[in-house]
């Protein structure tokens, strides 16, 4: 899980007309190597912090959504700087409006989220070496397999309110 740190913990884009915080520590850390990740970010792979979407305030600037198609075909809304078009976070039509996925690399300290499992890598690039002690799966997982139980507990909290 995310290194004990104090909340809130700040992020935002590269302009910084907009900048958020994260309330308290996410969910789980995901680690994408799918190759919709790879085209989206022009790199090996994304590193998104799943979150609650009311833990994610929005304390300057304001963010535009994209609507993206994903990799599930049920496609994603990217929500990025109007400015300079960094996407800040985004949400999957899985897992609805209730949850953000926010891109790791626009916090402030973004080494304090290393991943809590590794996803897709069926598809990672054949350099990316994987560390020995995270979870792995070569496509998606269940959370209730691998989720903590707090995180658990604050997801079905989601539901139960709607
Ligand atoms: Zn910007
Ligand atoms: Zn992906």
């Amino acid at each position: 899980m995310s290194i004990g740190k104090p909340y809130p913990i700040e992020g935002g884009c590269t302009c910084r007309s907009v900048r958020y915080r994260m309330r308290t520590k996410p969910l789980f850390v995901h680690c994408c190597h799918c190759t919709w990740c790879q085209r989206e970010t022009g790199t090996a792979f994304a590193l998104n912090a799943m979150i609650e979407a009311d833990r994610v305030e929005l304390f300057q600037g304001e963010v535009e959504v994209i609507n993206t198609p994903s990799n599930s075909g049920k496609g994603q809304k990217i929500s990025r700087c109007p400015r300079c078009r960094i996407a800040l976070w985004s949400n999957y039509s899985g897992a609805g409006d209730a949850v953000r996925f926010v891109r790791v690399g626009t916090l402030d300290e973004p080494g304090g989220f290393p991943p809590d499992i590794h996803i897709f890598t069926s598809t990672k690039q054949p350099w990316v070496m994987l560390p020995p002690g995270t979870p792995a799966v070569p496509e998606y997982y269940k959370a209730s397999e691998r989720w903590p139980k707090e995180s658990l507990e604050r997801r079905a909290a989601l539901k139960t309110a709607g």
